[in-house]
């Protein structure tokens, strides 16, 4: 019994040490535990949810903003093929759409690069009614009036009333746009019988900015000659539909006689400007739609030329 009372003091003295220990020892191990988790938590968890999120909204930001800013500069063209041709040893002119090339057909034809030609051909039929009822033709003969009318104004007048500007008719001074309208703006070959019915209607409306043009080289002094192709036959007629539009005053009006029907445009006002010249006019500028208004000899010292994708004459 009595090694039983002094064991068991024995056996609660070790226990008590042990329990006493173990309380001093507890926090440190648990705070040790505790800096174990919050390293573990600070090295694996994932941004906090607000951070992720803005981040996210600022990557789609970012991306809609690059969008917006280069979507305009590029320069789509309408078809695949056009899209290979650009940089591309692959680049076809026969595998461009047509709408390119029918502007490319269209520049040529007003830059006098085509060989002559007598419609309009099939596939820009389109391009060509759209350019002559939209907003492009009516700014391209805007244009070509502004720097007209920019030149007759600096010109040096001599003093001497013989400075003479030069203007066409048909397609310079009135339109033939209602009849072409119903013959295909230019898609159908000339055909004289029928332009002639229109003509002799006298209905022709007057270009707006050829009007305005005119009446100003007229008030700057400048002698007027209009000098068409249409023939002598169209005299009267011609004279009304113009002065109805607006058109008077001029000082010459010049028609193919007889003599001249055989002869190319060229030839035919090359050497009705030669008369000009010889009556002592110094021809300062010359308005037409056509080469064959402004080409030849005795060429005025400006010329300007008119929109016309419709017919060539030469
Ligand atoms: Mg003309």
């Amino acid at each position: 019994m009595a090694r039983r009372r002094r064991g068991g003091g024995l056996d609660r003295l070790l226990l008590t040490l042990f329990l006493a220990a173990a309380l001093l020892l507890a926090p440190a191990a648990a705070a040790e535990a505790e800096v174990e988790v919050e390293l573990e938590v600070a090295v694996t968890a994932p941004a906090p949810a607000q951070d992720a999120s803005e981040e996210a909204a600022d990557a789609v930001a970012q991306q809609q903003e690059q969008h917006l800013l280069t979507s305009p500069l590029v320069i789509k063209l309408p078809s695949e093929a056009s899209e290979r041709g650009a940089g591309s040893d692959e680049w076809s002119y026969d595998e461009l759409p047509p709408e390119v090339r029918c502007e490319s057909w269209r520049l040529a034809a007003e830059a006098n690069n085509l060989a002559p030609w007598g419609a309009v051909p099939a596939e820009c039929a389109a391009h060509v009614r759209g350019y002559l009822t939209g907003a492009g033709y009516r700014s391209d003969l805007e244009l070509v009036a502004r720097e007209s009318a920019a030149y007759a104004r600096a010109a040096p007048l001599g003093g001497h009333g013989r400075d003479a500007w030069i203007f066409d008719v048909d397609e310079t001074l009135l339109s033939n746009l209602p009849y072409y309208a119903d013959h295909g703006y230019g898609l159908e070959l000339f055909d004289h019988h029928e332009f002639d019915k229109w003509v002799e209607k006298g209905e022709a409306p007057a270009i707006p900015s050829s009007l305005k043009l005119y009446k100003e080289v007229r008030e700057l002094g400048f002698k007027i000659f209009l000098l068409t192709g249409r023939t002598e036959g169209h005299q009267a007629v011609t004279v009304e539909n113009l002065n109805k539009q607006g058109f008077h005053d001029w000082d010459k009006l010049i028609l193919r006689a007889a003599a001249d029907r055989k002869k190319t445009a060229t030839t035919y006002k090359s050497e009705k400007r030669k008369e000009m010249e010889t009556e002592g006019y110094r021809i300062l500028g010359n308005s037409g739609d056509q080469w064959s208004d402004l080409l030849g000899s005795s060429m005025s010292a400006r010329s300007f030329k008119l929109p016309n994708p419709m017919y060539y004459i030469p």
